[in-house]
């Protein structure tokens, strides 16, 4: 190994090192800007050494760097326009489109790097040197998988992206549920196994992408509802493996150390997701629970009484206790600034406020954290699920946000539907709930929801924030 060589792979340890850190920072809301930022720094070593050896070992005119302005800049443009301009509520979309891009990239690098190589491999195949049958074995399934993965987590995370957005039309999707995925899969791996014997043949090259992306679309297509948190996180993954894979094609290390730990950490996400969802990976995959949602109520029409604020703010005088529980409705209305005013108020009148955070709240991992750290609440009143379940039969006021299927008793009384199993917040022990959404419309999962209907619960119909805001004059003058 030269001395570049060395010099490279001491600065990939480095930016290794940077990715470790930041993943660790990512892991407390107090630490996350900082590990964001760590394992961009990681990013951008990684990158700059690539290119510095590219050119190092190539030579005069061995990277064409306006080319790799051009994508620097095309890139960051990019980023930046869509990192300015997403709104909170709109950002798991754009994670599971950055999945997909991930996996394309990959998948194209590979290709790339194979459309480049074949005809030399093919040439070199009648009379191998040492440790060659070795280095092609590794280039052709790296290229083999990355395509396959690549591919697929393209497609499925777009599908993805639909279905969030509610763009999606459940309808659409491929005929043939487990057995047509089973086919697909072995179609992409038998069209990768037959690039391996014949690396330049063009039609094993289509057939790989064609049944990749076909895979991607009739995996996700037929998961619904509340899953789609688990399958995020699985592309993401998957957008780490194939990465990895492309590492191995290319010989860099770092693409193989950063792409690892994508994959190994959004695997841990998605076992910590299925255990809060009460939900193994495997049905969360082939059981497609709960895929055309729709309500899965009764069907009877029932109705249920709605308060007006000061009405409702009645039942905190003299609450000991007070526990609000945010949802996506509190993202869609930006209450979470108001919401951390009536605590205040409350707190002032010796009431004890505490926030529930279910673990799939919103539409995100940690969107609620995310939300009521930018409105300045403590990061010690907010308690997880297990932590706070126990709390709300002795809790005066449950004061729901935009909250649905995270308190949804279908979990426990419905266990075939949608929401079956789910661990939820179990407000409905509370003396008094109040509820503050626009309507008796159901949530993500599509599933009535009972608590609306209860004698215990007030309604509080109208946008989250307006109806807090007028909750918060109400408070006042208690
Ligand atoms: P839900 O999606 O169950 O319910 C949100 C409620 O907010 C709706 O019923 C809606 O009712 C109300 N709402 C919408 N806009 C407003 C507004 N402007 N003001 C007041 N209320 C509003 O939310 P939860 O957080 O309880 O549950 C999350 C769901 O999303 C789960 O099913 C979860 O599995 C799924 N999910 C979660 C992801 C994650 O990682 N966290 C990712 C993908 C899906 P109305 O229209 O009547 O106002």
């Amino acid at each position: 190994m030269d001395q570049i060589t060395h010099l490279a792979d001491l600065g990939y340890l480095v930016a290794a090192a940077l990715f470790i850190l930041g993943i660790k920072g990512l892991g407390s809301p107090r630490t996350a800007v900082r590990g964001n930022q760590l394992g961009a720094a990681g990013m951008f070593l990684a990158v700059l050494i690539t290119v510095v050896q590219m050119q190092a070992e190539a030579g005069e005119g061995g990277v064409q760097w306006g080319l790799v302005a051009l994508g620097l800049a095309a890139g960051g443009a990019v980023g930046l326009l869509m990192a300015k301009r997403v709104e909170m509520t709109g950002m798991p979309e754009l994670v599971a489109l950055l999945n997909g891009f991930g996996g394309a990239a990959s998948s194209l690098v590979g290709l790339a790097e194979l459309v480049r190589l074949a005809p030399e491999m093919t040439a070199a195949d009648g009379d191998p040197a040492a440790g060659y049958a070795l280095w092609r074995a590794v280039f052709l399934i790296g290229v083999g998988a990355s395509s396959l993965i690549g591919w697929t987590t393209l497609t499925g995370s777009v599908v993805a992206m639909l279905k969030l957005s509610g763009k999606w039309n459940d309808k659409l999707g491929l005929p043939g549920g487990n057995a047509a995925k089973a086919v697909l899969l072995a179609g992409a791996v038998v069209s990768a196994g037959m690039l391996f014997g014949d690396p330049a043949s063009t039609t094993w090259l289509v057939a790989l992408t064609v049944t990749s992306c076909l895979l991607g679309v009739a995996f996700v297509a037929p998961i619904g509802g509340a899953d789609m948190p688990v399958v995020i996180s699985f592309l993401n993954s998957l957008s780490g493996v194939a990465a990895s894979a492309t590492g191995f094609v290319v010989g860099n290390n770092a693409l193989i150390i950063s792409g690892s730990l994508v994959g190994a950490a959004g695997l841990i996400l998605t076992g910590i997701m299925c255990k809060a969802m009460n939900r193994p990976f495997k049905d969360v995959m082939f059981k497609a629970y709960g895929a055309a949602a729709g309500s899965s109520g009764s069907g009877e029409k029932r109705s249920a009484r709605g308060y007006e604020a000061d009405e409702a703010a009645m039942t905190f005088d003299g609450a000991r206790l007070v526990i609000v529980v945010p949802g996506y409705g509190m993202a869609v209305s930006q209450a979470q600034h108001v919401v951390r005013e009536i605590a205040d108020e409350l707190e002032a009148k010796g009431t004890e406020v505490r926030y529930a955070i279910h673990p799939v709240a919103g539409r995100m991992p940690g969107h609620m954290n995310v939300l009521l750290a930018e409105a300045n609440v403590p990061y010690d009143k907010l308690y997880e699920l297990d932590d706070i379940n126990s709390a709300f039969s002795e809790c005066d006021v449950a004061l729901v946000v935009g909250a649905n299927d995270t308190v949804n008793p279908a979990a426990h009384t419905d266990p075939t539907g949608p929401l079956g199993g789910m661990p939820i917040l179990d407000v409905e022990k509370a003396r008094t709930t109040i509820i503050v959404k626009r309507s008796l419309s159901p949530g993500y999962a599509g599933v009535d929801n009972d608590l609306f209907y209860r004698s215990s619960t007030m309604m509080l119909f109208g946008d989250g924030k307006k109806k807090l805001t007028e909750l918060l004059s109400s408070v006042k003058e208690l």
